[in-house]
């Protein structure tokens, strides 16, 4: 244990995904020998992420504007829709140039034990998309894990109600446990090139 501001910030750094005691300690003794400039340039990125990002209306990706730029472009097939977890699953596909719709972002995947349901998730959303558009097919493109495959199943029973609707899952060979941003490009290639119908 550090005293005061020093504990404050590892102990800050160290509730982020990913980042350990260890690396908590070493990001804070980093920045405790960073330039002011440096700091400042980090305030304000921080600040910025709360005050100017919002989350499209549309597909609930992180977005500048009221729609995001994906859903605003024109040139993407509004009739192929790709269901992911995250906004950083959407930069993970996109990473990949092989996919030319839109997206939806659910904002999490099912876990009951962690009081996320169906409510808590941008399924709602997306069943109202569905309906109102042309969307002739939906990609699951949730994680390769328990949670991401129990949603994909919740997801699929919903979507049978639609008549004409194809319903693709990513093939298999991502590796299983993990999460989609994970996969390299090629994988994810792979995958999205071999979905099948489910
Ligand atoms: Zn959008």
């Amino acid at each position: 244990m550090y005293e005061g501001p020093v504990q404050d910030l590892i102990d800050e750094l160290g509730r982020l995904p990913g980042v350990g005691p260890k690396s908590a300690q070493r990001i804070a003794f980093h920045l405790l020998a960073a330039e002011p400039a440096d700091i400042a340039r980090l305030q304000d990125a921080l600040q910025k992420v709360k005050e100017g990002v919002v989350f499209c209306d549309i597909c609930g990706n992180v977005s500048e504007q009221q729609t995001c730029r994906i859903c605003r472009d024109a040139r993407r097939d509004p009739a192929s829709v790709c269901v992911v977890e995250e906004p950083k699953d959407v930069l993970a596909i996109e990473r990949t140039r092989e996919f030319k719709g839109r997206y939806h972002v659910l904002g999490g995947a099912l876990d009951p034990l962690s009081g996320i349901g169906p409510d808590q998730l941008r399924i709602r959303e997306l069943l109202g998309r569905i309906g109102s558009q042309d969307v002739t097919e939906v990609i699951l493109a949730t994680d390769p894990n328990t949670e991401g495959e129990a949603t994909a199943t919740y997801l699929i029973r919903l979507l049978k109600d639609f008549p004409g609707l194809t319903v693709t899952r990513l093939a298999s060979g991502l590796p299983m446990g993990g999460d989609l941003e994970f996969a390299d490009e090629l994988t994810l290639t792979r995958a999205l090139s071999g979905r099948r119908t489910v």
